[in-house]
């Protein structure tokens, strides 16, 4: 199968991945094997590639929001049969056993494995995950549409559940990628009103058209103070200003995977009536199923923008270089 593999981490424009042939693989115990039909780019992909995560291993095949079919499924597999639509998430197995496994919070397990960072991933013709970690998708969702759901969704849903934003409060998303263009949809479906902080004009007018009542630039300031924050930029320098902006009890939710050092904070102009700071860490079984099951009904539309398998470079530095609006999908 055609695959493209990071096999040395370097800034995108210079150390790139290479296409190559790699034999197709096969699904041992509890594994489905996956012909890939969508694999949407996520900005963590931009950070392996990069060199900024410290990885376990080399080569890897990066990709972590994949649509496809099952094509074989391995022995002891009842969760899906032949041809069943699935989608494949960032959190790939964990231990089962440790005490954030036993309690509802399996993205914390120290032995969590990661699809694309671990094992290879959807920047490829085909891919294996484990069947447990496989979600059923809905059919009313095209697979280029649905693919961008399966991090940039799922981890905006789960740091808005973070933020404990509630039906008509204010909302500030920083920074309007893949991720902040699904939050925007889940928060205004659940009667939040956005305000979104971003630097290109384009991301701006996006937001505008999802419904933001406020979008400027991230130095701006609305007239009115924030309930609650996530920052989706990888920028430090913007969690002084994102607690400023907050009301008394605030929360301010971190969803990156990596950020920028994060400058000296002071007690009163910061944190002081408790106002709080939380970053997101992956995500569990249960934040993709809710997702997924309330996409349809919002309906939730990503805007997208399709990439052959061979073209993985061109779109990962148009990412890096911030002119990706929505989120960018690879078609193999
Ligand atoms: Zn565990
Ligand atoms: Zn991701």
């Amino acid at each position: 199968m055609k695959a493209m593999l990071l096999e040395k981490t370097g800034p995108v424009s210079v150390s790139s991945l290479a296409g190559k042939d790699r034999p197709a693989p096969a699904p041992g115990q509890g594994e489905i094997s996956v012909k890939i039909n969508a694999c949407a780019i996520c900005r963590t992909d931009l950070h392996i590639v990069e060199g900024d995560l410290d990885l376990p291993g080399l080569p890897v095949i990066p990709g972590h929001q994949i649509i496809g079919r099952v094509l074989a499924a391995g022995s002891g597999v009842t969760r899906f049969s032949e041809g069943a639509r699935v989608g494949i998430a960032w959190l790939n197995s964990t231990c089962g056993h440790c005490k954030f496994c036993r309690s509802d919070r399996e993205n914390l397990c120290y032995d969590a494995r990661f699809t694309g960072f671990h094992t290879d991933g959807g920047y490829a013709e085909e891919v294996i995950v484990p069947a447990d970690f496989a979600y059923p998708v809905p059919d009313d969702l095209p697979d280029i549409q649905a693919a961008p759901l399966l991090c940039a969704g799922i981890i905006g849903y789960r740091a808005l559940k973070v933020s404990g934003i509630e039906s008509g409060g204010r909302l500030g998303l920083y920074g309007f990628g893949a991720s902040a263009h699904i939050t925007i949809q889940v928060a205004r479906h659940t009667g939040c009103e956005v305000y979104v902080f971003t630097r290109g004009p384009a991301h701006r007018e996006l937001a505008e058209d999802l419904g933001a009542v406020w979008a400027g630039e991230p130095g701006d300031r609305p007239n009115t103070k924030l309930d609650a924050s996530i920052i989706f930029a990888p920028a430090g320098e913007l969690v002084p200003p994102a607690l400023e902006a907050l009301d008394r009890s605030g929360a301010l939710v971190l969803a990156g995977i990596h950020m920028s050092p994060v400058p000296e904070l002071e007690y009163e102009k910061h944190l002081y009536y408790e106002r709080s700071i939380k970053s997101v860490t992956a995500s569990t079984r249960q934040d993709g199923e809710e997702l997924l099951k309330m996409a349809p009904e919002i309906p939730i539309r990503t805007q997208t923008r399709a990439f052959s398998l061979d073209d993985a470079n061109l779109a990962l530095t148009l990412l890096a270089e911030g002119r990706i609006n929505g989120a960018a999908v690879l078609v193999p």
